[in-house]
């Protein structure tokens, strides 16, 4: 081990992410594959992520913000690259000028994209994002008309390149939801009308994660899954559908000791050792990303074997019973809060009442990452 290994990090394996994508191009059958790498690959490294799902053969990226996909561009991915959620702050012409497509979901947006395209002197690439009953993000009905309109004279101008139509599922995460085909009918509806104002996208995707998973008749000309790219199943009580997961979250132990019975241990003293035992101290705390709610709830494995935390979980720290310690854990072990080699995320999001997007969304502050099987760190 050298000096420089961190204490606390995310070790995220490409090859993972390699074998989620090749398994969703099988599911996406004739359809392309978009990898959606917003929020820094969900926390597993955009870049690095979003290089590795190209070359597995994903075609596109697509992110929420403009700084987003301009971070991907100075990494040089020149891959399409869509972005779906900004303000009018945004810088719209330094996205048209890195020729990333822009996902507009108002006339106003439209406005400010083609004011960009006019600065410039280029053409913007746009994709407009219809809500179809998400009532979230894109084009509400009663907008669209005049997106059309305007959409219609930008084309014909040259200011703008009308490349693709989107809209998001509210619950594809739960087959049969009625909502799911009732999004599909006024997605076909909103395709019609554009062609009504003689706009032909060139392209259109509805399909996110559970979607690709479970409905293959929605898959139109590509797919836009997330969560299944990192691994993790979008619905775990159904499959894993053969997905990896890709991230490892870890720890050194720091320090491992003895204490007699009836000694309390951490804040509060909530846990009081029931024997003289041996416990280990993990520098993984709150401000890590392990929620101090999981107090006592979670284990983390060592080796072959889970120890169960003990004793608040607090900023810096939390500590584990290792009993008579058997095992023989030393100080700079390592010990697996999550992780493919450890409890699953979904453990976390099941004690925690959540799901397990928000679990690999936890890992921040002292948490280094590094890559397992990075090409480009090769040797
Ligand atoms: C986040 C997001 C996705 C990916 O969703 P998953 O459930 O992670 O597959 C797809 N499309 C849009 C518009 C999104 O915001």
């Amino acid at each position: 081990m050298s000096s420089a290994d961190p204490q606390v990090e995310t070790v995220v394996d490409l090859n993972a992410i390699a074998h989620n994508v090749r398994i969703l191009r099988q599911y996406a059958g004739e359809a392309a594959v978009m990898a959606v790498v917003k929020a820094d690959g969900y926390n597993h490294g955009a870049v690095q992520v979003g290089r590795t799902a190209l070359a597995a053969g994903a075609s596109e990226l697509g992110v929420t913000t403009i700084d987003e996909a301009l971070a991907l561009r100075a990494a040089g991915i020149d891959a399409p690259i869509l972005s779906w959620l900004n303000t009018c702050a945004s810088d719209y012409a330094a996205a048209v000028a890195a020729d990333i497509e822009l996902g507009i979901s108002s006339v106003a947006q439209l406005r400010t994209v083609e004011q960009a395209a006019r600065t410039l002197g280029r053409t913007a690439t746009v994709t407009l994002k219809v809500d179809t009953g998400m009532n979230r993000n894109g084009i509400s009905p009663t907008e669209y008309p005049e997106v059309l309109a305007l959409l219609r004279q930008l084309v014909a101008d040259g200011a703008v390149r009308f490349r693709a139509m989107f809209s998001h599922l509210a619950c594809a995460d739960e087959p049969g939801h009625p909502s799911i085909d009732m999004q599909r009918d006024r997605f076909l509806d909103a395709i019609a009308t554009a062609k009504q104002y003689r706009l032909q996208p060139e392209l259109v995707h509805l399909a996110n994660s559970p979607a690709t998973l479970t409905r293959p008749d929605l898959a139109f000309d590509m797919v836009r899954p997330g969560i299944a790219v990192y691994g993790l199943s979008p619905l775990p009580q159904l499959s894993d559908f053969g997905l990896r997961p890709a991230m490892t979250f870890r720890a050194r132990v720091a320090l491992v000791k003895r204490i007699a019975a009836g000694e309390g241990v951490s804040y509060g003293h909530r846990w009081i050792a029931p024997r003289d035992t041996t416990v280990a101290l993990i520098p993984a705390g709150y401000a890590d990303g392990v929620p101090r709610t999981l107090t006592g709830r979670i284990a983390v494995r060592i080796g072959e074997h889970d120890y169960p935390s003990v004793g608040t979980i607090s900023m810096d720290q939390l500590v584990i019973d290792l009993g008579d310690n058997p095992e023989d854990v030393r100080q700079g072990d390592t010990a697996v809060l999550f992780g493919p080699d450890g409890p699953h995320p979904q453990q976390w999001a099941d004690l925690l009442g959540t799901i397990n997007y928000e679990i690999v969304c936890m890992p921040r502050g002292r948490v280094v990452r590094r890559y397992a099987n990075d090409p480009e760190q090769a040797g």
